[in-house]
């Protein structure tokens, strides 16, 4: 199986600050790690090359430190790495976003499953998983929670919905997206570590892939941020101090507690 994982960089803190000028997130000077769900996405690729045989390639649109997290993966075991990166993607949104991938993944080619985070950390819409899989006309599962089997041109995933589980069977080549119940990521090995030194990672960029301009970054985006502002608490609040008073003190909390939840008809 030719398994690719799109992954992304993310802000480590929650602490992302935007640029009220563009909408977009200011990413230089701080520290980035691989999207959380991502490492889920990439050890349900892996678990399936061990199974199955085959390769994984890690992808990632980013600026050029991006090739961090790439590295990262390929410590964990993927055989090889692709950086998109060009001026001319920065600011994308889902969108273009995943137009680009799109375009890098039929670089790459020749590929039977792509497996994308559920979400990232700081744009957090879920979007782009579906997107690529839009872009590329490809069927697509979501939420995908674990993989029962790959059989005669098919993959046999279960998502989680609301209610429970769902079992699907789906042709390849597909995208999945991932969740957490996926399966704990392996962490980094040394000797994985010593093998990602010396993989050159190759470079993706207006240069050399078949992209529309106009389709994007900042310029090719549907979506403009047009203000951002942090939402402000409106409804009146009333602090129930439970720390104090040992015993009492608790009795006292809860007491008023449960007087604002009937006030309210909460309860
Ligand atoms: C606070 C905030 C709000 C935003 N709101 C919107 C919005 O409403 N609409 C909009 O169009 N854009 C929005 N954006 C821009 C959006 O974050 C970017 O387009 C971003 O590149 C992709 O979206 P996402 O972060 O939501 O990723 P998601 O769609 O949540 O990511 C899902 C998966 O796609 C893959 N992936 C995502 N980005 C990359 C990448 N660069 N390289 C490789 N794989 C990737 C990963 O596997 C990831 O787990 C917002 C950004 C921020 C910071």
């Amino acid at each position: 199986m030719k398994i690719i994982v799109p992954i992304k960089q993310v802000p480590e803190s929650s602490k992302v600050k935007m640029d009220p000028e563009t909408g977009t997130v200011i990413r230089t000077g701080v520290e980035t790690v691989v999207n959380p769900l991502d490492l889920y996405a990439l050890e349900a690729a892996l678990r399936l090359k061990e199974q199955y045989g085959g390769t994984v390639t890690a992808l990632s649109m980013g600026p050029p430190q991006a090739k961090r997290v790439l590295k990262e993966a390929e410590a964990m075991g993927c055989d090889n790495a692709v950086l998109v990166s060009d001026r001319k993607f920065g600011g994308a949104d889902t969108w273009a976003t995943s137009y680009t991938l799109a375009a890098a993944v039929t670089k790459i080619g020749g590929f039977d499953l792509i497996i994308t985070g559920e979400r990232a950390t700081d744009g957090d819409t879920a979007q782009v998983g579906p997107g690529i899989a839009a872009h590329l006309d490809l069927p697509l599962a979501t939420y995908v929670s674990k993989i029962r089997e790959v059989k005669d041109g098919r993959i046999y995933p279960e998502r989680l919905t609301e209610e429970g589980y769902e079992q699907l069977s789906l042709p390849l080549p597909c995208l999945l997206t991932v969740v957490k119940e996926a399966g704990v990521p392996r962490l980094p090995t040394l000797s994985g570590k010593i093998r990602s030194r010396e993989l050159e990672i190759p470079l993706y960029s207006t240069e050399n892939m078949d992209l529309k301009e106009e389709f994007l970054g900042l310029k090719g985006s549907p979506t403009k941020v047009v203000k951002i502002e942090s939402p402000k608490v409106t409804r009146g609040g009333k602090l129930v101090n439970a720390s104090e008073g040992g015993e009492v003190g608790l009795k006292k909390a809860v007491d008023a507690l449960m007087a604002l939840l009937q006030e309210r008809s909460i309860i």
